[in-house]
């Protein structure tokens, strides 16, 4: 193990991942600056004791910013270069973004030439997957067509559950995932992180998503806990959000030491960093400033984020070679 480098010299060097981040939640201060010269200063939710009130008061500062941004393909294209370049700096090598289908039933939006920015704007050295984000009710009026073309969407990697977690689960969204599925598409859904473990386990029944997005109250009830293991379902978890917006979590106490001492493979992503500030390295930052993670345990982090990732299987064995070379064995 390379005790000797810096810490923050070792989270720069890993090999890194972000499989849950929300592109409208990631826009880059410069472009909110650029429309909204009143953000000259970072949001007051960038300050780490910082507590959102609740899902709504997040909601609407989120699209307060995302909506002056976000308008155009254009404006996705323009974003997801300094996005990307971000990752780039960071040696994040693979991530995978959703974007909302709200923009597309209510911003008027083309899911197809949005999705096509997106990748355009991906650089050499960098692995983009884009899904696309359907909230509980998102299925209603003029968008049940546009989701069932979506799954004919080459460029689409898959789709994510999103939203308030405590909307009713519509039953379509149990037809529509195991469609998604056959399609060949890799699906996600939210849950886990306002509402409880009964809900994480409700939607692995009726869902059965590939992964859960954050899932964290799972550790609130042991046999969640070793369903999720039983089924190799990992969970993206997001800790900086999860102290900024989670009722009742900070970073000191966050689950996500117990779901990993208790072998669930967890990932760790920034979700919106527009709204809690922090970027993929901070994250490992954190878990070794307030979980006690050690660079052993980081690194297994860091390979997680590949072993869950939807790339080709010599392309994963490539990247953990790396990441052992840098910081030896198995945590
Ligand atoms: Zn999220």
């Amino acid at each position: 193990m390379n005790d000797a480098m810096p810490l923050m010299d070792f989270i720069q060097q890993l090999p890194k991942t972000e499989t849950h981040v929300h592109i409208e939640g990631a826009l880059p201060l410069e472009l909110l600056q650029r429309v909204r010269p009143e953000f000259h200063r970072p949001p007051a939710s960038w300050m780490h004791d910082f507590k959102y009130r609740d899902f709504a008061h997040f909601e609407q500062e989120l699209l307060d910013m995302a909506c002056s941004w976000y308008r155009t393909p254009e404006s996705y294209h323009e974003a997801a270069k300094l996005i990307f370049a971000g990752y780039v700096a960071q040696n994040v090598k693979y991530v995978e973004t959703s974007f909302a289908s709200g923009m597309i039933e209510f911003g008027g939006l083309d899911g197809r030439e949005v999705l096509a920015a997106i990748h355009e704007a991906a650089p050499a050295g960098l692995e983009v997957r884009v899904f696309l984000g359907i909230h509980h009710n998102g299925a209603g009026g003029k968008m049940r067509p546009i989701l069932e073309e979506a799954l004919g969407w080459s460029g689409l990697a898959g789709i994510d559950l999103h939203g308030p977690e405590d909307m009713t689960l519509e039953p379509w969204s149990a037809e529509y995932w195991a469609e998604a599925r056959r399609r060949g598409k890799y699906t996600k859904a939210h849950a886990g992180e306002f509402m409880g473990a009964d809900f994480v386990l409700r939607v692995l029944d009726e869902l059965r998503p590939h992964r859960i997005e954050h899932g964290v109250r799972s550790v609130e009830n042991p046999a969640v806990v070793s369903e999720l293991r039983r089924r190799g379902v990992a969970l993206d978890v997001c800790p900086t959000s999860n102290h900024k917006l989670m009722p009742g979590v900070r970073l000191p106490e966050h689950p996500i030491r117990q779901l990993f001492d208790a072998g669930v493979t967890v990932t760790v992503s920034t979700d919106d960093p527009i709204c809690f500030g922090s970027t993929v390295a901070d994250e490992y930052a954190a878990l070794a400033k307030w979980q006690g993670f050690t660079r052993a345990e980081l690194a297994q982090v860091a390979r997680n984020g590949f072993a869950v990732s939807l790339l080709p299987e010599a392309q994963k064995q490539a990247w953990m070679v790396e990441i052992d070379r840098l910081a030896g064995g198995k945590a």
